[in-house]
């Protein structure tokens, strides 16, 4: 079983990758405290978090994450907790896993370049958001597979 996260209002886009990289993650923009800490106890979820007062309720297992840059969040987090390799993408909104779909059944709904230059498609379940690998998606594969590196490198050195 995966480990399964819940992030705080500061930490959206961070939520976001996360859920790319095929973590499950909640994120609430508007969620106070009290709550995140309490979704958190009752999904056993990891609370991640920017706010250095750590919330005072030891049953809740929390990672303080330190930087303001993106990427190096990812780090921060990606080196405690890898996701698994066999890990689904998750829709970057729902969070929810994606399906593979053919080529055929996204014709209608993609721009016609896209159709063209592209054979690999994803889709969301339930907002119905369709994914590919465009230059967007390759960049961020690329930057991720840049951090799972240095994840392993790290590893090596210890
Ligand atoms: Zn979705």
């Amino acid at each position: 079983m995966g480990v399964a996260f819940i992030a705080d209002a500061m930490l959206g886009r961070l939520a976001r990758w996360m859920r790319f990289a095929g973590h499950d993650v909640l994120y609430f923009r508007d969620m106070d405290d009290r709550e995140l800490v309490r979704t958190a106890r009752a999904g056993g979820r990891v609370l991640l978090t920017r706010d250095r007062r750590l919330p005072e309720d030891f049953r809740v297992r929390c990672l303080l994450v330190r930087s303001e840059r993106l990427d190096e969040q990812l780090k921060e987090v990606l080196s405690v907790f890898p996701p698994p390799e066999d890990a689904a993408r998750r829709c970057m909104r729902c969070n929810v896993p994606l399906d593979a779909v053919g080529k055929q059944a996204v014709k209608d709904h993609v721009p016609e370049y896209v159709y063209i230059h592209h054979d690999l498609f994803h889709k969301c379940t339930d907002c119905g958001r369709i994914y590919w690998e465009g230059s967007h998606m390759r960049g961020m594969l690329g930057r991720m597979a840049m951090i799972r590196r240095g994840v392993a490198e790290s590893k090596g050195l210890g």
